[in-house]
């Protein structure tokens, strides 16, 4: 089923689009030329040493997990099978995604944008790297079957098309807040890039065992689904929202939490090895950010989670 059913189009169609949208869609990691890669902020300070980079992947082999799920938004194992052309989606549909996310992307620096100033600082918006198949992230490589990942090393987000429809198809979360909300999360990551929140764990994590990393990770990737919700409530008072636009969100932070992939995919869940949340952990942040439209209500780190 196309991805693009999802789209309520009336209620995008028209809003303005992000210039910070790089569509690198058709070209491979392994052949992008010099200047096939505007935008992409190199060595913004504070990102994920090569180092830390390292220490992440090995704690991806060891827990067989894929290791830019550490950092990404979403997504556990998915078993996908390799990229190809055969699994692109049909170039109309992908075109009204890019488009669709580059509104999202918009809304979310409108939003950012006035936070930050509210607070005395300066939003910069993040880089969205649209690929197909295999792109390069100072972070290594991204590919299609890891899901979409924020790198904090460029700044980017980093997103295949394709992957909304394994949301849909795999997940169980169809529908255009649900792709939304993955975006709107992504960009959290990078609120937490410009906050210094992201810094602070990578330094943190030198002196940590594998599950304090863990369980660190799971308030950092609940304040990025706070923010998200904290952007869905912005997207209402933009009235952006329909009916069952929320449900959608909360639905794809249900499928995507750590227990039920884990369920899902191994047969039983080890909270231990849990670094985004429980379905329900989820749910609540999401909720927390959407209700009340507060940042100070995303703080993950002193409160029980
Ligand atoms: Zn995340």
């Amino acid at each position: 089923m196309p991805v693009s059913k999802g789209l309520h189009k009336m209620k995008w169609s028209g809003r303005k689009r992000s210039g910070n949208v790089v569509d690198r869609r058709g070209a491979r990691g392994g052949m992008l030329g010099p200047g096939r890669s505007p935008g992409i902020r190199m060595g913004g300070g504070g990102g994920l040493s090569v180092g830390a980079v390292v220490i992440i992947i090995i704690i991806g082999m060891v827990f067989g997990i894929n290791p830019l799920t550490l950092l990404d938004g979403s997504v556990g194992p998915t078993g996908g099978t390799a990229a190809s052309s055969s699994q692109q989606l049909p170039a109309e549909g992908e075109d009204e995604l890019a488009d669709f996310v580059a509104v999202v992307v918009q809304e979310t620096e409108d939003l950012w944008h006035q936070v930050f100033a509210e607070n005395g600082m300066t939003y910069e918006p993040a880089t969205v790297v649209l690929f197909s198949g295999q792109d390069r992230s100072a972070c290594g490589l991204a590919d299609a079957r890891t899901g979409p990942f924020y790198c904090p090393s460029d700044r980017s987000v980093y997103i295949d098309l394709s992957f909304y429809e394994q949301l849909h198809r795999e997940f169980g979360a169809p529908g255009d807040f649900a792709q939304a909300y993955v975006i709107a999360h992504e960009i959290g990551h990078h609120v937490q890039q410009l906050t210094g929140v992201l810094t602070q764990f990578n330094q943190a994590r030198q002196r940590m065992s594998t599950e304090e990393v863990n369980a660190y990770s799971v308030r950092i990737e609940l304040q990025a689904d706070c923010y998200a919700g904290i952007w869905a409530n912005y997207a209402g008072q933009q009235n952006l929202l329909e009916s069952g636009d929320i449900e959608e969100a909360l639905n794809a932070a249900e499928q995507i939490g750590d227990d039920t992939i884990q369920e899902r995919t191994q047969g039983m869940a080890i909270p231990k090895t849990f670094t985004h949340g429980t379905s329900a952990q989820r749910q609540a942040w999401f909720s927390r950010g959407y209700e009340s439209g507060d940042v100070s209500a995303c703080d993950t780190y002193s409160v029980a989670i």
